[in-house]
């Protein structure tokens, strides 16, 4: 046996998990098809997440927060708008305050470049094997293990095998898993912007009928931009020069921020819905995107995967303490009860929240412009819409309320 855990897939749910298990004496095996110099670029490359306060405390227990704390970007206040591209935001909005919760910030910014250098340095740990520019090719379930076999034909057997490896899981449909999926038509522009004002730590959502643009703060007076256009106006902008493409988003970005320029490259994902039948199977569980791909305007997939991660160590790490075999189906089934429920329910909710907002039916505009106003105006709402863009409501797992296993 070479590991308790074999996780495939080291993008960012992959690492996690393998530091949250590591750090409880589970062994791990963290297979990745990524050379590891990809991951080392120190250049700010326009990529980064929004993270909920949730997931900081559980990058906080896996050890890796103070390497990235002081090069995050705390969200203070949220405020959502209706609009469209020149005509700026319609009076109606909704504003969430991080002064009324007393845990602090709501969440943070976070790049990419310094989240992956992070968890690099970490898996430097005697409990992980990483293994890295190499892909798995096949799996094998025993009685009492499971083998990967990777692209040079050697083998990793472990107790357990982990899918962290992404929305196309290999793991997940070796293992017979299916998936209920769909395209949005939608293609989501990510890129990031230096402007002359501060923004104040406020992240911006306005929604335009073909799609939510999110401004979300940055260190210093920079902004990442999550930009939901439909497919075809997203290819034509794409195929601009840098210059061209900063001309367009000008009209639905606005003043407020001053004049505006690219900070780093510009990227495009074509948006969809992906979520797995089920998220475990003999000796398998999936966790991130691997289980759910949702849309990103809540800015919730990472945080989700985050969820998994807190949910799942915590599980297989109760388990072993009672002396049971982590792989075993009554084990694996606790995390699928835990998360799959809470997952299915993001991905409807995202689902909704785009076709309600990227619309631009009058109706439904009213409809949906009374309805910011409700929630902005009555405490209570706006409360638990704070909470839950911090990421505290649920059924919480121990690392996510700042709590060891
Ligand atoms: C436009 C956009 C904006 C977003 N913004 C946010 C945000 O603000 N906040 C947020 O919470 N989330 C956000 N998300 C979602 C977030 O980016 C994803 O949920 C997250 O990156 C998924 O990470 P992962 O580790 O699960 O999968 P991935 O990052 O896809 O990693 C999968 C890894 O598996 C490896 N792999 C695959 N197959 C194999 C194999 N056979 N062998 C070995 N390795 C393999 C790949 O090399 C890869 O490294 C956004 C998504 C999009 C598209």
């Amino acid at each position: 046996m070479n590991s308790d855990l074999i996780i495939v897939g080291g993008g960012l749910n992959g690492p996690a998990l393998a530091l949250a298990a590591a750090t409880t004496g589970l062994t791990v095996t963290l297979i990745d098809a990524q050379p590891i110099s990809t991951h080392k670029d120190p250049a700010f490359d326009g990529r980064s997440y929004a993270m909920a306060l949730a997931s900081t405390r559980l990058l906080d227990a896996i050890g890796i927060w103070p390497a990235i704390r002081d090069a995050a970007q705390p969200m203070l206040e949220i405020k959502v708008t209706d609009g469209r591209a020149g005509e700026g935001p319609s009076p109606w909005m909704m504003h969430f305050d991080y002064a009324e919760i007393e845990e602090g910030p709501m969440g943070y910014l976070v790049e990419d470049r310094h989240l992956r250098a992070a968890f690099l340095a970490s898996l430097d740990h005697p409990n992980v094997t990483h293994l890295h520019g190499q892909t798995v090719t096949d799996q094998t379930i025993g009685n009492y293990d499971v083998t990967v076999t990777l692209d040079d034909g050697s083998t990793r057997t472990g107790r357990v095998l982990i899918g962290s490896d992404g929305r196309q899981s290999g793991t997940g449909s070796r293992a017979g898993i299916t998936r209920t999926e769909w395209g949005y038509g939608q293609t989501a522009l990510v890129c990031a912007v230096e402007h002359e004002h501060p923004h104040g730590g406020i992240a911006h959502q306005f929604f335009m009928p073909p799609g939510p643009l999110a401004i979300l703060p940055l260190t210093k007076n920079r902004s990442s931009i999550v930009w939901s256009e439909n497919a075809e106006t997203a290819e034509r902008f794409m195929a601009l020069d840098d210059d061209g493409f900063v001309k367009e988003l000008k009209p639905r970005f606005g003043s407020f921020l001053g004049n505006i320029k690219l900070a780093g490259k510009r990227y495009s994902y074509p948006l969809g819905l992906t979520l797995a039948d089920s998220f475990v199977a003999d000796r398998i569980a999936l966790i991130g995107d691997a289980a759910h791909g949702v849309h990103p305007i809540a800015g919730q997939g990472l945080n989700a995967g985050m969820r998994d991660v807190a949910a799942l160590a915590e599980v297989l790490t109760n388990a072993r303490r009672r002396g049971e075999d982590i792989g075993s189906s009554a084990v694996l089934a606790r995390y699928q009860q835990w998360r799959r429920f809470d997952t299915t329910t993001l991905a409807a909710a995202t689902d909704g929240f785009n076709r309600l907002f990227s619309n631009d039916n009058p109706l439904v505009r009213a409809a949906r412009d009374i309805g910011m106003g409700v929630v902005n105006a009555v405490p209570k709402l706006r409360h638990s819409f704070i909470r839950e863009a911090a990421g505290l409501t649920g059924d919480l797992p121990k690392l996510m309320q700042g709590r060891r296993l």
